[in-house]
């Protein structure tokens, strides 16, 4: 998930610009290859949702989770396919185990959380093109049907009938603005500021609000269901890969080790057991700095898993990189055909900007989820 301070507006400015005039140009092309001839580096592309949004404004769910519509991802995997060497992240995963080098132009697309529109969308554009991805889901999500708790909250500020937000947790007490647009902005403001809090304070601030609005979760809503195990196991079943979001979508660094140790193995197992198939992947919930650190990644390896990403941007060294705390490059709806291909050319100018693990810690970045 993303946080941003323009939610409800398309990003566009100097990197949009000069991506589309190096695309335009092909000059993206001959910096390609002179940045592979210089280092090989691992590129994990990062998505949420997939969905074609005619009035993005009207949207009643979290806009920064749309990292393109199915046109912009079918372009998306087109030019992967064109100039980049698209796998999977099992084979990087083999391949990391052999000790064998991954090919120049390596590129893992990964998709997070389990929206429906994952398998309604991007999973038939990917299966026709060819191009391998994972797909990382919170499981009880999956069991249960229900919305994601984060996104239940940027939908309850957006349509609450009240005049005031009042959320001592989060040191906020302001009158709830009238216009979409601004709520939006104050929705993730208060996302921003709820992600330095524990997991239970984050859990009881939203099922306040669920109750004092009689806005519960469990009503749900068409626009924002995840995904069916039917629908994995289709997915699996054609080849691609289904790994953990964890159990509930808790940021792990933010619990207890009982805690940490049933969301990373109970998530395991419900994968294991619904689509019989070994789960070996992770991608940690939120994933930002204050999401994971040292001692969940060391219960990440010892609960199974092989590898494990986060979502701070950036690429990965192959003789370098730590496993368990993959860099990714995360896909934004306002980037243009032209922005993506110079992000996965020249990432450190290009890529969009996450929460880093060193000296951003008590900053609002710009990217958290
Ligand atoms: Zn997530």
């Amino acid at each position: 998930m993303v946080i941003n301070e323009e939610a409800s507006m398309p990003r566009s400015g100097i990197r949009e610009m000069l991506g589309e005039l190096c695309y335009g140009t092909g000059l993206l092309h001959v910096l390609q290859l002179g940045r592979a001839w210089l280092r090989r580096d691992l590129r994990i592309l990062a998505y949420h949702r997939v969905l074609d949004l005619r009035d993005p404004n009207a949207f009643a769910f979290d806009l920064d989770l749309v990292s393109t519509s199915a046109a912009g991802l079918r372009e998306q995997m087109q030019l992967l396919r064109r100039r980049f060497c698209p796998m999977s992240l099992g084979d990087v995963v083999a391949a990391l185990d052999a000790g064998t080098r991954l090919p120049t132009n390596a590129v893992v697309v990964t998709f997070d959380d389990g929206y429906d529109d994952n398998y309604r969308v991007a999973y038939p554009i990917l299966r026709e093109l060819g191009v391998p991805a994972t797909f990382f889901v919170s499981t009880n999500h999956i069991d249960s049907g229900r919305p994601f708790a984060y996104d239940w909250l940027m939908y309850m500020i957006l349509h609450a009938p009240v005049r005031r937000l009042a959320l001592p947790e989060v040191g906020l007490d302001v009158p709830m603005p009238f216009l979409r647009a601004e709520r939006r902005q104050l929705a993730s403001r208060v996302l921003r500021r709820m992600k330095g809090l524990d997991d239970a304070i984050q859990s009881s601030l939203i099922s306040r609000l669920e109750h004092e609005w009689q806005m519960p979760r469990e009503a749900g809503h068409p626009d924002c269901r995840p995904m069916s195990w039917d629908a994995l196991r289709e997915m699996r079943a054609a080849g691609f890969e289904i790994g953990s979001h964890g159990v509930r979508h808790c940021m792990l660094a933010q619990l207890p080790p009982a805690q940490l140790e049933a969301e990373l193995v109970d998530s395991r197992n419900a994968l294991e057991r619904e689509l019989g198939a070994p789960a070996t992947l992770l991608s940690y919930p939120v994933g930002g700095d204050l999401a994971f650190d040292a001692r969940v990644m060391e219960a990440t390896m010892a609960a199974g898993y092989r590898a494990a990403c986060s979502y701070i941007c950036g690429t990965n060294r192959q003789f370098a990189l730590n496993r368990y705390a993959l860099n990714r490059l995360p896909v934004e709806r306002a980037m243009g055909t032209g922005w993506f291909a110079a992000m996965l050319t020249l990432p450190e100018l290009m890529g969009y900007p996450t929460v880093g693990r060193i000296g951003m810690v008590g900053q609002e970045a710009a990217c958290s989820y």
